[in-house]
């Protein structure tokens, strides 16, 4: 392994979920949900296969009928309008669009400003760019029950060396979503020291009570500025389909395209005109998932908090973060690689997704897009194991 990925390693996600495999734990760890999307739009990329539309290289945009479905939902949701010819790429998964951004707008040396705890993806791309990470802290705050950005943090994480900020909101894996104000503030900095935004909402359609996704797109000059990802495993619940996109300016999606082209070079076919369906399905769609995930959210920190862990309420994201230091535990991995014999649940310590890891130790994530039966089952154990 090169000295760019040296540290690296093993993606903590594959870690968990084979230790989830071979203890017969429940899996909380890796965030993938244990119930398929629907019926029909399975149907549909089956229909696809059949019809033979996409079993050979489609365009390397992404085939038309999902660029064009990209842009509706992106002008129905936000107002945002876009060019489907010029403006939007379809990638393989949200991870392709971020490899592909940061390798298409990154100098080596640059400085990439991203949240800390950081979805680990971040930091290997990043150094595979041959930029410098600059992790900005998402700092707990008890009294709020949620991690929050501090804005002069960030302000002055910028350097002359800044290219970029990555951006993730609904946050992975604090569960954070930015406001409207912290948004505004991330655009003005963006804009007065003239930086490119990468934002990350592959989590735009779960936020719960009243938060809100707000793209940052949508503030005063950031649009041409922005590089926005989304995907479909999320949303839809077909995290294996590997469907995701990018949209932005014209020069920006032409350049994140360039380095596409030369990874993957195109997208799976038949899947994207499923997708393409997917995105067109009724509100109804949207409203439910989220009522569902809702429920899931809290059937799970109910359980969390019973069992004696601090529990960060998440307003977006399928993730809770719990602090387990009122269990006596302060080092998340240790709790982690051992939570498998002691309750039969694996979960993911925070950690992994810090530079400053003693700032991350005392975190750990479980993910709760998972059936009712299986969060009460693991609820059931942890309660009985700590
Ligand atoms: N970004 C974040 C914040 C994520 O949690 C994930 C996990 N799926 C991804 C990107 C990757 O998305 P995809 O599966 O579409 O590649
Ligand atoms: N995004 C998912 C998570 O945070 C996992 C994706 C992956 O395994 N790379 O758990």
């Amino acid at each position: 392994l090169n000295r760019r990925l040296a540290e690296f390693g093993t993606t903590i996600f594959a870690e968990m979920s084979a230790l989830a495999l071979s203890t017969g734990a429940i899996n909380l760890g890796q965030g993938f949900p244990d119930t398929d999307g629907p019926e029909e739009i399975r149907e549909a990329a089956v229909r696809a296969l059949r019809d033979g539309r996409g079993n050979q290289y489609p365009p390397g945009p992404g085939v038309p009928e999902l660029r064009t479905a990209i842009t509706a939902h992106q002008q129905r949701r936000y107002g945002l309008g876009y060019d489907p010819d010029t403006e939007v790429l379809v990638t393989a998964g949200a991870t392709e669009a971020i490899a592909a951004a940061l390798l298409a707008l990154v100098e080596p040396g640059d400085e990439v400003i991203a949240l800390e705890p950081y979805y680990d993806s971040y930091a290997a791309c990043i150094a595979m760019a041959g930029g410098r990470r600059v992790p900005v802290t998402l700092r707990a705050h008890v009294d709020e029950g949620r991690f929050r950005l501090d804005l002069d943090e960030l302000r002055d994480a910028v350097t002359d060396r800044t290219r970029l900020l990555l951006i993730n909101t609904p946050h992975n894996p604090t569960g954070t979503v930015l406001t409207r104000e912290e948004l505004a503030a991330i655009a003005e900095l963006a804009v007065e020291r003239d930086l490119l935004v990468v934002t990350d909402e592959v989590y735009e359609h779960l936020v719960f009570d009243d938060a809100e996704h707000v793209p940052l797109a949508t503030f005063p000059g950031m649009r041409e500025r922005t590089v926005s990802i989304s995907s479909s495993g999320k949303t839809f619940s077909f995290t294996g389909w590997k469907v995701g996109w990018v949209t932005g300016a014209p020069e920006l999606v032409t350049a994140v395209r360039s380095a596409k082209q030369y990874l993957t070079y195109v997208s799976a076919g038949p899947f994207q005109y499923a997708v393409a369906e997917a995105l067109s399905l009724p509100e109804s769609y949207f409203t439910d998932f989220r009522a569902d995930m809702l429920a899931k959210r809290d059937l799970l920190a109910a359980g969390l908090a019973e069992a004696g862990f601090r529990v960060f309420r998440p307003s977006g994201t399928y993730f809770i973060t719990t602090d387990i230091r009122p269990l006596g535990e302060t080092d998340g991995f240790a709790f982690c690689r051992n939570l498998p014999e002691r309750a039969g649940v694996v979960a993911i310590p925070n950690a992994v997704f810090y530079d400053h890891r003693e700032e991350g130790a005392p975190f750990v994530r479980f993910a709760f897009c998972k059936r009712t039966g299986v969060l009460a089952e693991a609820v059931k154990r942890l309660g009985a194991a700590t």
